[in-house]
């Protein structure tokens, strides 16, 4: 498959004259340590496979587009993790608790100004489903509207805690409830080198991973997974440049 989808991409470059296309791919080929596909590129290029192949049964390297979200915070490391995502021009999405947005006001500000998406995390951390509807909307347009206050922004994306939510509260709420694709459990093991390898491992196109800015190893470990995927021909968006995603439920 991935031999197949090289050839698409060598062949279109070709067909279309484009040098440059041809150069990016050894670029990426590069990038990938792909000495086996670089074979391939050649004998492509000899023509042995002159066959034009149908487009689009997988994405092309620039178009794998993948998301970084960040529960919990903002916490005291969320501005070194600003810093490198400022860096690197990369956008995320913050699922923030109200408590803690109160306490990192500037943080949080900061973190909308430079262009991230700033989500709904609740006020308290609190069990979603073990609330009445009418309790659990509460506290998640409570905290949409500190998010107002202190952004401009007004939410509309949820990340539940625990990932608990239910029909009831997509009908009452109104907001989108996001999950994710990829959990390295950073919050437990707090180890950077297993963060970056697990999500690396498991990167494919429309995933959505999750992470916490409260702790310095999970900071690090997502700035090193930008710069391994990026490496890969992945693209960092936001949630809402996601499209359409099993992981991602609109009421
Ligand atoms: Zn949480």
């Amino acid at each position: 498959m991935e031999n197949r989808f090289v050839m698409h991409l060598v062949l279109f470059g070709l067909l279309a004259g484009f040098v440059l296309t041809a150069y990016s791919w050894n670029k990426t080929a590069e990038a990938n340590g792909g000495v086996v596909q670089a074979v391939n590129h050649i004998e492509t290029e000899n023509g042995q496979d002159g066959a034009a192949a149908p487009s689009g049964e997988e994405p092309a390297a620039a178009t794998k587009k993948i998301a970084l979200t960040f529960d919990d915070g903002p916490g005291k490391y969320t501005e070194k993790l600003l810093d490198g995502l400022k860096e690197r021009n990369v956008k995320a999405t913050f699922f923030v608790i109200g408590l803690n947005a109160e306490s990192h006001r500037d943080t949080l500000k900061r973190a909308a100004e430079e262009g991230h998406l700033i989500g709904n995390h609740t006020y308290n951390h609190v069990r979603l489903i073990k609330m009445s509807v009418g309790d659990a909307c509460t506290e998640l347009r409570n905290t949409n509207e500190l998010i107002f206050q202190i952004t401009g922004q007004r939410p509309v994306y949820v990340r539940p805690p625990y990932g608990e939510w239910s029909d009831a509260l997509s009908g009452s709420c109104y907001m989108t409830r996001v999950l994710w694709s990829i959990d390295p459990l950073d919050w437990s093991i707090h180890n950077t080198e297993q963060i970056v390898e697990h999500v690396v491992e498991h990167a494919k196109d429309g995933s959505i991973i999750l992470l916490h800015d409260v702790f310095e190893e999970s900071v690090d470990a997502a700035l090193e997974i930008i710069d391994r995927l990026q490496q890969m021909g992945f693209t960092f968006v936001r949630i809402d440049q996601m499209g359409e995603n099993p992981k991602i439920h609109v009421n």
